[in-house]
């Protein structure tokens, strides 16, 4: 598409929006109940693609992604006539006997940008947000998983007409500026890491137009002393090598008390053979890297540490074992880079300060996991470090939970979705307070003069 059909297109989008036609309860349930048949009929070809770009399971890829979407639609389908209603709220003395409610109407025309590693969950959770609300929308999916984005391309193709839903690959580089530059959007939704955030932020910025910004970072994972270390071993084995570590909620990092550090690795390790074997290569639940960039990136992490187990790797597979690092230095780059492999450094730490100080060179993780079997230093815990979202002896399950806002803080990101978040995201609040007119007191006119304090 060149740069005048692209703006045509754009417009086409931008007058469906003002015709109206997106905005009424059965026509947003209508789009909604087209996509969860869709979603059914393309289920296979999913699974298929998502092997291809991530030689990842069709039961994780259901747990992960099409499970997640699945449960979001269905929450939409079952709340959204409740979700659009006027939300009457109170009105302030002064003000009686006005009325007061809340309208959300939608936002317009948004933008919603993926990354690759959820690459069919991380573009349809936010526009089902979009659809329930009301928009139009321009999806631009991650270059990075293209089996998965050609999927998703038949979808929304045919199921949507491009005046309503126009689904457009390309480099990010090129395209979202080009994008950006030459249309002004209600709203960008964006997903991926925090320097190409940072540019779509200054992208928005000059325009003031809102974002979302779900962004990475190290998310940091605290095993106390008196932690059930088999079962945190196991949880947080499970979630840190899913997806080959490719998960922006992955433990980044675990903090594990000096006395529990031996039986932690040891529980470590036993996890990781029972999950994949002795030979993760061959393990059908075991994923690939995504392409031999990020594989040369995470190999360079591995002398930055002691490999105490896994190491592995074979660039002809983009296979890396996964792998348990100790003496690694808070100095290092390994602790100052979001890792997204399958590699996790095992610290220790004495005192919650000590931890706090190394938790503190990263700032604002978007995630973060206490294990603990003590009420006291779970609040302690929660109280002293800044994040997104997390979980109490779980790591990651917070996510699969859309009753709960997920989201970043700081540098791991801006706003909220899932569930009726997504909605809230794509919907603009109108206040409005209405006022009789059989009741006008004169006080509330000028001359004040000796009024003061009086409201
Ligand atoms: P990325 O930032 O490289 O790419 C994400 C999207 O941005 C892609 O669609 C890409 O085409 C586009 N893009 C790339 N360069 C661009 C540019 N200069 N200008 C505009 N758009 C551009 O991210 P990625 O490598 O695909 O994903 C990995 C990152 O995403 C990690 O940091 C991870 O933590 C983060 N992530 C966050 C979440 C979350 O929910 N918070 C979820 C998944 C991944």
């Amino acid at each position: 598409m060149n740069p005048d059909q692209l703006k045509q297109q754009l417009q086409a989008i931008r007058n469906y929006y003002e015709s109206g036609a997106t905005r009424t309860l059965a026509f947003r349930k209508q789009q909604l109940q087209k996509l969860k048949a869709a979603i059914h009929q393309y289920e296979q070809p999913l699974y298929e693609a998502l092997h291809k770009d991530l030689k990842r399971s069709a039961e994780e890829s259901w747990v992960t992604e099409l499970g997640v979407v699945m449960a979001d639609i269905n929450q939409a389908l079952r709340n959204l006539r409740h979700w659009m209603q006027p939300q009457r709220v109170s009105t302030n003395l002064v003000n009686l006997p006005s009325a007061s409610y809340i309208l959300r109407e939608p936002l317009g025309v948004v933008l919603i940008i993926s990354p690759w590693n959820y690459p069919f969950q991380l573009l349809f959770a936010p526009m089902i947000g979009a659809i329930a609300a009301g928009n139009c929308i321009v999806l631009k999916p991650s270059e990075l998983a293209p089996a998965t984005a050609k999927v998703m391309n038949n979808i929304v193709r045919e199921i949507f007409p491009p005046e309503y839903i126009l689904y457009l690959e390309g480099d990010g580089a090129q395209l979202v500026p080009a994008l950006m530059n030459n249309f002004r959007f209600n709203h960008v939704f964006y997903t991926g890491s925090t320097a190409v955030g940072k540019s779509i932020y200054q992208l928005a910025a000059s325009q003031l137009v809102p974002v979302t910004l779900e962004l990475g970072g190290k998310s940091p994972c605290v095993v106390e002393s008196d932690a059930n270390i088999q079962v945190a071993a196991r949880r947080i084995a499970v979630t840190k090598f899913a997806n080959a570590g490719q998960m922006c909620i992955a433990p980044d990092y675990v903090l594990v008390h000096t006395s529990k550090k031996a039986a932690l690795i040891a529980s470590l390790k036993e996890a990781i053979v029972s999950f994949y074997s002795a030979s993760p290569a061959e393990s059908y639940s075991y994923c690939k890297i995504i392409n031999e960039k990020q594989f040369q990136r995470l190999i360079g992490y591995l002398s930055q540490g002691t490999i105490v187990h896994g190491g592995r790797n074979e660039i002809s597979q983009l296979y890396i074992e996964p792998t348990i690092l100790e003496n690694v230095s808070p100095d290092s780059p390994l602790m100052k880079e979001e890792i997204f492999g399958p590699l996790l450094p095992v610290l220790t730490f004495n005192t919650l300060e000590e931890a706090k100080a190394i938790i503190q060179n990263n700032p604002d993780p978007l995630s973060f996991y206490i294990y603990t079997t003590d009420a006291k230093k779970e609040k302690e815990w929660l109280q002293a470090i800044p994040f997104g979202g997390g979980c109490v002896n779980n790591s990651g399950w917070h996510f699969t939970n859309h009753h709960l806002p997920f989201g970043g803080r700081g540098n791991s990101g801006i706003g909220k979705y899932h569930g009726k978040y997504s909605f809230e995201v794509f919907s603009n609040t109108k206040s409005v307070m209405k006022t009789p007119t059989w009741f006008d007191p004169a006080i509330k006119y000028p001359p004040f003069k000796g009024r003061l304090k009086l409201f």
